[in-house]
């Protein structure tokens, strides 16, 4: 068995955005710290900021395409024919040492990629980046088999909560925006008839009627959540950070901010990689962060910052810290933070369960809707704020969610579940745990 494994070399292929690069490489962590090999399949922008070798994982980039896109739905195609194209090359390449290839772990938004993992002779393996109640989601209101079930006021699907049409993902009723990305949002499904393997970065005690439920139809396995090991099992030394960050992070201004703050006294702010809010919601986010009279970190990204109101950043000096972005996870570790403000993307969210932060949950597309539903009513770490009739949430509704999650008695239930999450978190990836065991069991099956 030891043999087999230390010749095992397998290929990784995420999505070249940060919250899909990030779950895949602790994925491939784990892999290469039972001695597997592992090589991460990344593009030429990307790849070239990178050392060939990133925690003992090897990199390799695809050749320099100078036609790569701007515009989100374009780049998706662009993504899948440059991956085409090159992949069997690669294989080729990698195959002719003492480690062949023996499977792609790929992505499960690139559902294409199974095909070309067969005709490579190679098994496949589809990562999904998301929460597992997603994918049993999109299941059940797959528009090419399904007739999606938005006239009532509330959407009842086995395994899951009562949803209404504010929880579900936007992509099921904003039929119109990226339809690219949507076609393949829904297109993951074919990898549950075809993939050889489906792993979910979640665990079995987070989600566990709906896993329940996806197992009774097919075998999947959960391998998360994906955070650096010295954040929960602390078995791999090494393992303190992502290690590859598209942005670069105000460390040192950060940390040393929240070092000269109280317990639980600041409010962190991040809408993520991606999200971008209107202009009127950036006032209203920003007035309401100051109204509540709570130190706040927020993390508005370079090409955000013209949204912010005039001479925000002077009036804010007092109680707040503006970056471009920041160290999340040492963020949300630090004794200052009492509370979350999220967009709810899904590393996020688990970042925050997997480190015991109470949210305030401002879902903002995608997936976020429905990880905002289980935030607040399922695993109960977090209130969700409500938008007006324009969508826009108000500077009230801000201050007062963030006042109840840091202030007051139902901020201390929120804080009392949210340990109790880090606690099964933990206990998911540490020895003998569900996620554990699930890749010891995939590496023995190779
Ligand atoms: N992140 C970070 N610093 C920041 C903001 C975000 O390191 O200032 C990381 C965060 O820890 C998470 C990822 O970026 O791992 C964002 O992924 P998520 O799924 O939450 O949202 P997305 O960016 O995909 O919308």
């Amino acid at each position: 068995m030891e043999e087999i494994t230390n010749k095992t070399h397998v290929l990784v292929l995420p999505f070249p955005v940060q919250g899909h690069i990030n779950p895949m490489i602790q994925f491939s962590k784990r892999l290469v710290a039972r001695g597997v090999k592992v090589t991460l399949l990344t593009i030429y922008s990307i790849g070239k900021n990178l050392p060939k070798e990133s925690s003992s994982i090897n990199i390799v980039s695809f050749p320099y395409d100078e036609s790569a896109p701007d515009n989100t739905d374009k780049s998706l195609e662009w993504f899948s024919t440059l991956v085409s194209k090159n992949l069997g090359a690669i294989v080729a390449k990698l195959s002719d040492t003492e480690y062949p290839v023996k499977v792609l772990v790929f992505d499960s938004f690139a559902s294409w990629a199974i095909d070309l993992a067969h005709q490579l002779g190679l098994k496949g393996a589809a990562f999904f980046t998301q929460s597992c109640s997603l994918s049993a989601i999109y299941y059940h209101m797959d528009p090419e088999t399904s007739e999606i079930p938005l006239d009532g006021s509330v959407v009842s699907l086995p395994s899951l909560p009562l949803l209404e049409k504010e929880d579900l993902p936007t992509f099921i009723y904003e039929t119109d925006s990226y339809p690219a990305l949507r076609a393949l949002v829904f297109s993951q499904n074919n990898n549950f008839k075809k993939a050889d393997w489906l792993f979910f970065n979640t665990f079995d005690a987070l989600e566990k009627e709906v896993v329940d439920w996806i197992k009774s139809k097919c075998s999947i396995k959960t391998i998360g959540p994906t955070i650096p090991s010295m954040y929960l099992d602390k078995r791999l030394k090494e393992d303190r950070e992502y290690g590859l960050s598209l942005f670069k992070p105000n460390d040192e201004i950060c940390m040393n901010w929240l070092n000269s703050r109280e317990i639980g006294s600041v409010v962190y702010v991040s809408f993520g990689s991606l999200a971008s809010l209107g202009e009127q919601q950036m006032e209203e986010l920003a007035t309401g962060l100051m109204t509540s009279n709570c130190y706040f970190l927020w993390v508005v990204r370079a090409t955000e910052e013209n949204k912010l109101p005039e001479e925000f950043m002077s009036k804010a000096k007092e109680k707040g810290l503006v970056v471009n972005w920041c160290p999340q996870l040492d963020v949300l570790a630090h004794r200052a933070v009492g509370c979350f403000f999220t967009h709810c993307g899904w590393n996020s969210t688990l970042e925050a369960l997997s480190l015991g932060v109470p949210m305030v949950a401002m879902p903002h597309w995608s997936d976020q809707p429905p990880n905002a539903k289980f935030i607040s009513d399922v695993w109960q770490t977090g209130i969700r704020v409500k938008a007006g009739e324009n969508g826009v949430v108000s500077r009230d509704e801000i201050a007062r969610s963030i006042r109840e999650v840091m202030e007051e008695d139902k901020g201390v239930m929120l804080k009392e579940n949210a340990i109790k999450w880090k606690k099964l978190a933990k206990e998911a990836v540490d020895g003998g745990g569900s996620s554990d065991k699930n890749i010891e069991e995939f590496l023995s099956n190779l």
